[in-house]
């Protein structure tokens, strides 16, 4: 579980601990997530 540095329990990106999204093993808070997933192309899931 050392793989992120700060531990799997908080988004990667800013660090914030609600709403994680770990699908996709992305780690990624809610908000995060969405910017991603729009960068990505995931636009279908929300
Ligand atoms: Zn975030």
């Amino acid at each position: 579980m050392k793989k992120f540095g700060r531990g799997a329990n908080e988004c990667r990106r800013c660090g914030r601990k609600d709403g994680l999204v770990r699908r996709y093993g992305l780690y990624l808070c809610r908000q995060c997530f969405r910017e991603v997933a729009q960068e990505l192309g995931f636009k279908k899931y929300w």
